[in-house]
C-alpha cells in the first residue's frame, strides 16, 4: 500500500497547542465526545467529534450520528450515509476532563448491519456462550515506522545487528520507541482499558500490549479502543504504527496477535479436559479459523505463518505444552495446575479481535462444525 508520508516540516509545535488546550471553560458544561469506528478496510479505524451538551455516563446516553461511508470504503457516493451506533465508552485521555472516546458500530441505511460490522454477529454469539463466561486476553504486537516508513529507529541505510537482544530489552541500543509505549499504557488505563502489560519484541521497534482478561464482547472492543488511542499517541510523536503482520521480510519475526481462551470449566479443578477437547474441535476447524484470523482470509497470515521465527505453518494444526512453534500452545503453569487457558498463537497482528473471538467460542463453546 503506497501512502504519502509527511515530511517533519508538517508537524505542528505541541508546545503552541498547549495554549488553546488550557483555555478556561470552568462555566461550560458541554463535552467532546468522539466517535470512533472500523472503516471498509476492516483494518483501519475512522474519527469525527461532536458537541454534547452533558457528560454521557454510558453508550445509550449518546445519539445515533452517521457519516459519508463513500470516503471510508463503506457506500456509494449515490446513498453514503452510514449510522453509527454507539457502543462502548471510554474516558479521553488526549482531551481529558469529561470528554469521551465513543466505539460505535455501522448500519446501513436500511438499518441492517454494514458487511465491515463484525461485531454485530460477535455480540450475537456471546451472548450465547455467557453462562459458560468466556474470557479472553490478546497480545497484540505492532512495529514503529518512521515517516518514511522504515522501521523506528532502524539505520536508514542498512539494518540492525541480528535478533537476540531486543527482546525485553533495554537500552538505547536494544529498543527504539519506548516514549511511545509508556505514554500508550499510561492512556489506556486513564482511558478504562484492560491493559494487562508492555513488552519489547524481538525485532527491533517492534512492541506488544496485552489486553485482558476480558469476558465475551469486552475483548474486542478494549483492544479496537487501544489500538485506536496508539495510533493517536504515536500521531503526537510523529511515528507510524504498524500492524502488518511480516512487516519486514527475511530474518526478522513477524507480529501476532496470540490469543488467550478459557471457559469457566477450563478454569476450574480438572479443566485441562475441556481444554483438551477444545483442542481437539480448533484441529478440526483449523482452516475456517485461519480465514478468521486476518481481513484477507488467510493471505496476510500466510507471509508469517511459515513454521519458523515462532510461529507454526500456517497448512499444519500443532498444539503443546509450553511450545511456541504449535498454532496452540498450553502454557506451562496450566500443565501443572490442570487447569486454565490455551493460547492461539495464530491470529495476526492485523485481525479483527470480534472475528477472532467469535470463531473461537463458534468452534469450542458451540461445537458448531461437529458432524452429525
Ligand atoms: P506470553 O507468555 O504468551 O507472552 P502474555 O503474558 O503476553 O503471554 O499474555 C497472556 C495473556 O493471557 C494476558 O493478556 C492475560 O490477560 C491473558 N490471560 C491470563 N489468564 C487468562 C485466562 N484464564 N483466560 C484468558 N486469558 C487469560
Ligand atoms: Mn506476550
Ligand atoms: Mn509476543
Ligand atoms: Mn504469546
Amino acid at each position: 500500500m503506497a501512502m504519502y508520508m509527511p515530511t517533519a516540516t508538517s508537524l505542528t509545535d505541541k508546545k503552541v497547542l498547549q495554549h488553546y488546550l488550557s483555555l478556561d471553560n470552568a462555566d461550560d458544561t458541554r463535552v467532546q465526545v468522539m466517535y470512533v469506528w472500523i472503516d471498509g478496510s476492516g483494518e483501519n479505524l475512522r474519527c469525527k467529534t461532536r458537541t454534547m451538551d452533558n457528560e454521557p455516563k454510558c453508550p445509550e446516553d449518546c445519539p445515533v450520528w452517521n457519516f459519508d461511508g463513500s470516503s471510508t470504503g463503506q457506500a456509494e457516493g449515490s446513498n453514503s450515509d452510514v449510522y453509527l451506533y454507539p457502543c462502548a465508552l471510554f474516558r479521553d485521555p488526549f482531551r481529558r476532563g469529561k470528554n469521551k472516546l465513543l466505539l460505535c458500530e455501522t448500519y446501513k441505511y436500511n438499518k441492517q448491519p454494514h458487511e465491515t460490522n463484525k461485531r454485530h454477529t460477535c455480540a450475537r454469539i456471546m451472548r450465547e456462550a455467557a453462562k459458560e463466561v468466556p474470557w479472553f486476553g490478546i497480545e497484540q504486537e505492532y512495529t514503529l515506522l518512521d515517516r518514511d516508513n522504515h522501521p523506528f529507529g532502524w539505520p536508514k541505510n542498512g539494518f540492525p545487528g541480528p535478533q537476540g537482544p531486543y527482546y525485553c530489552g533495554v537500552g538505547a541500543n536494544r529498543v527504539y520507541g519506548r516514549d511511545i509505549v509508556e505514554a500508550h499504557y499510561r492512556a489506556c488505563i486513564y482511558s478504562g482499558i484492560k491493559i494487562a502489560g508492555s513488552n519489547a519484541e524481538v525485532m527491533p521497534a517492534q512492541w506488544e500490549f496485552q489486553v485482558g482478561p476480558c469476558e465475551g464482547i469486552d475483548m474486542g472492543d478494549h483492544l479496537w479502543m487501544a489500538r485506536f488511542i496508539l495510533h493517536r499517541v504515536a500521531e503526537d510523536f510523529g511515528v507510524v504504527v504498524s500492524l502488518d503482520p511480516k512487516p519486514m521480510p527475511g530474518d526478522w519475526n513477524g507480529a501476532g496477535a496470540h490469543t488467550n481462551f478459557s471457559t469457566l470449566p477450563m478454569r476450574e479443578e480438572g479443566g485441562i479436559k475441556v481444554i483438551e477437547k477444545a483442542i481437539e474441535r480448533l484441529g478440526r476447524e483449523h482452516k475456517r479459523h485461519i480465514e478468521a484470523y486476518d481481513p484477507h482470509k488467510g493471505q496476510d497470515n500466510a507471509r508469517r505463518l511459515t513454521g519458523s521465527h515462532e510461529t507454526s505453518s500456517i497448512h499444519d494444526f500443532s498444539a503443546g505444552v509450553a511450545n511456541r512453534g504449535a498454532s496452540i500452545r498450553i502454557p506451562r503453569q496450566v500443565g501443572e495446575d490442570g487447569c486454565g487457558y490455551l493460547e492461539d498463537r495464530r491470529p495476526s497482528s492485523n485481525c479483527d479481535p470480534y472475528c477472532v473471538t467469535e470463531m473461537i467460542i463458534r468452534t469450542c463453546v458451540l461445537d458448531e462444525g461437529a458432524p452429525n
